[in-house]
C-alpha cells in the first residue's frame, strides 16, 4: 500500500497544484506558462522503479532559465515567442532527479527590478496581501511557493532577486555562493554576479533543491566548489557560534525590532555569542552594483538585435531595461577614463576583502533582508527608492558569499524576512543555522 501511494504521488500532487493555480492564479499572476507536458511527465516519473531525490516534488522555474520547449521570455516582449532549445544545467539536474517542472514564472523584465512590476505581462501580486508587491525580480517564483502552487521554485540572483521576494512573500530564498551553481542556460542580467537560487517552504526542501543543482558543470568555467549537503547534519545545532549582527540603522524600527527579537531568542536558546558588525562598504554597495549591472546588461543584450530572436530589444523592452541599456552604453563610452566600471570592479574587490575579514571572527551575519515593507502595487516610487530595496542584499552578491532569507514574523500582517549571510561556500553551515531559526 505504501508503495502504491508513492507511485501515484507526483501526479496527485501535480493535480492538486494545477487545480489551485486554475482557481487562484488569475488574481496572483505568478505563472506566464504552464508546462503542457506536465501530466505525461508526472506519469512517467510515477512509473519509474528507481526514483530520483526530487521524485514527487513540483517545481516552478523563473522565465529567464532555459527549459527545453518552454517559453524563456524573461517577461519581455523581446523574447515573447522564444522557446528554449535546450535545458539549463540546473534544469538537467532537476530532471535527472525526477523533479517535475510545472511551469515558467513571471518576473521583472530581464530580472531588472525589485517589485515584480516591470514584467511586460502585468505585475505579480503578493499572495499574502494581493494589494502589495511580492518583491522581485523573481516575483512569480516566490509568489508560486507562497501561494502553494508548487513545492519549490528556481529564481535568479544578481542583487537580491531571490531573497527580496522571499522576504515579502514569507518563504525561504537562497542565493548560493558565486561559482557553486552553473550559470549555463541562465539568461544573463550581469554575468559576474548572476547565480540561480532556490525558493522553498522549509529549509530541508530548500537544501534538497540546492544540493541537486549544485553539481559541477564542465560547461561553465566559473564553477569553483560544489560540496554535497550533508542532510543528517542539517538537523544538528552548531555549537559555539558567534553570530554577527549588522550594526546599521535600517530606518524602519518595527523591522529592526522584529529581527532583534528573533535573533535574541535563538541566541538564548542555543547558547551562541553575538558580535556587532559594522560594514564600511554598506553605503557604497548600491552605487557600486548598478554600473556593473548596466554595463554587463548592455553588453549581454547586444545579441537581441532582431535577427535571431525576433525583436530588437530597443524596440520592444520596457523603461527599466531600456534605462540600463542606455546607461550601460554611456558608461562604456566613458570607460576609457576608467571612471565607472573599472572603479566599481575595484570596490567589488574591497567588499570581498571586507567580508573575508569579518568572517574570520563570526560564523554568520544577520540583518533584515529588505530595509522596508513592500509598497502597494502601482505606487509611484523613485528609481533610487526602488534600487534601495536591495541595499542589504547587494553586498553578498558583490562579495560572492552565500546568503538566505527566512521568514522572521509579520508586521501588520506583512511577512518580514531575516537575512543570514555566511562565508563563501559555507552553505552547509548556513542551512544548519537557518534550520535552528526555523525551529523557533
Ligand atoms: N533589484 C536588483 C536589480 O534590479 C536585483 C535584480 C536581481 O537580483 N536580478 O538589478
Amino acid at each position: 500500500m505504501g508503495e502504491f501511494i508513492k507511485m501515484t504521488s507526483t501526479l496527485q500532487s501535480l493535480q492538486k497544484y494545477l487545480d489551485k493555480i486554475k482557481k487562484e492564479d488569475g488574481k496572483i499572476n505568478a505563472f506566464l506558462q504552464l508546462n503542457p507536458n506536465a501530466l505525461q511527465e508526472a506519469k512517467a516519473i510515477d512509473g519509474k522503479r528507481q526514483k530520483g531525490k526530487l521524485a514527487g516534488k513540483i517545481i516552478a522555474v523563473k522565465s529567464n532559465i532555459n527549459v527545453k520547449g518552454l517559453n524563456a521570455s524573461c517577461a519581455s516582449k523581446t523574447l515573447e515567442n522564444y522557446k528554449a532549445t535546450y535545458d539549463a544545467y540546473a534544469i538537467q539536474k532537476i530532471k535527472d532527479e525526477d523533479g517535475l517542472i510545472i511551469g515558467m514564472t513571471n518576473m521583472d523584465e530581464f530580472a531588472s527590478g525589485s517589485s515584480g512590476e516591470t514584467s511586460a505581462f502585468g505585475p505579480t501580486r503578493n499572495p499574502r496581501n494581493p494589494s502589495l508587491i511580492p518583491g522581485g525580480s523573481s516575483s512569480g517564483s516566490a509568489a508560486a511557493v507562497s501561494a502553494d502552487f508548487c513545492d519549490m521554485a528556481l529564481g535568479s540572483e544578481t542583487g537580491g532577486s531571490v531573497r527580496n521576494p522571499a522576504s515579502h512573500c514569507g518563504v525561504i530564498g537562497i542565493k548560493p555562493s558565486y561559482g557553486s551553481v552553473s550559470r549555463y542556460g541562465l539568461i544573463d542580467l550581469s554575468m559576474s554576479l548572476d547565480q540561480i537560487g532556490v525558493f522553498a517552504k522549509n529549509i530541508p526542501d530548500a537544501g534538497l533543491l540546492l544540493d541537486v543543482i549544485r553539481e559541477k558543470s564542465e560547461k561553465d568555467g566559473i564553477m569553483e566548489r560544489t560540496e554535497k549537503i550533508n542532510f543528517n547534519e542539517i538537523e544538528k545545532v552548531p555549537k559555539n557560534l558567534t553570530i554577527g549582527i549588522l550594526d546599521f540603522p535600517v530606518g524602519d524600527e518595527s523591522i529592526e525590532n522584529l529581527i532583534e527579537l528573533k535573533t535574541n531568542e535563538a541566541v538564548a536558546k542555543y547558547g551562541w555569542k553575538t558580535k556587532k558588525i559594522k560594514l564600511s562598504i554598506l553605503d557604497l554597495a548600491v552605487e557600486t552594483y548598478y554600473p556593473l549591472v548596466y554595463v554587463e546588461f548592455f553588453s549581454g543584450t547586444r545579441r537581441f538585435d532582431g535577427r535571431r530572436y525576433g525583436k530588437k530589444i530597443e524596440d520592444s523592452a520596457g523603461p527599466e531595461a531600456l534605462r540600463r541599456i542606455l546607461g550601460g552604453s554611456e558608461i562604456s563610452k566613458a570607460e576609457y577614463h576608467g571612471r565607472y566600471y573599472d572603479k566599481a570592479l575595484k570596490i567589488k574587490k574591497l567588499v570581498e576583502k571586507e567580508f573575508e575579514n569579518i568572517f574570520k571572527s563570526i560564523d554568520c551575519l544577520i540583518s533584515p533582508t529588505v530595509p522596508k515593507l513592500p509598497h502597494k502595487i502601482g505606487t509611484k516610487i523613485s528609481v533610487e527608492e526602488m534600487y534601495h530595496y536591495d541595499a542589504l542584499t547587494i553586498p553578498a552578491n558583490l562579495a560572492g558569499n552565500c546568503a538566505v532569507s527566512i521568514p522572521a514574523g509579520e508586521i501588520q500582517g506583512i511577512p518580514v524576512g531575516m537575512q543570514i549571510i555566511c562565508d563563501k561556500f559555507q552553505e552547509q553551515k548556513m542551512l544548519q543555522i537557518a534550520r535552528c531559526f526555523e525551529k523557533i
